[in-house]
């Protein structure tokens, strides 16, 4: 149960949620740096074929959370946590 082909290493985060690697099940690389957690790829699956395809950049795609930082997609004032509060 050792092969696990998923990225380990916790200096890397996911892109979208800022979560690392080992708080995550799954991350996945894509170009330029970017990485997306299992949990952001449902949520984020657009972008980030926009972003793959190069029709978009994540600066573009991202939002700073104006209440907590934390970061979301651009489409969202807020972050999932503070999403509550619209
Ligand atoms: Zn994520
Ligand atoms: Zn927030």
């Amino acid at each position: 149960m050792e092969k696990q082909e998923q990225v380990r290493n916790s200096n890397l985060k996911c892109s979208f949620c800022g979560k690392s690697a080992n708080q995550v099940n799954r991350l996945t690389a894509g170009p330029g740096n970017v990485y997306i957690c299992d949990e952001c790829t449902d949520l984020f699956r657009e972008h980030f074929e926009k972003i793959v395809e190069g029709s978009a950049s994540i600066e573009k795609i991202i939002h700073t959370c104006t209440i907590c930082g934390t970061r979301a997609p651009a489409s969202h004032r807020y972050c999932f946590n503070c999403g509550t509060h619209f």
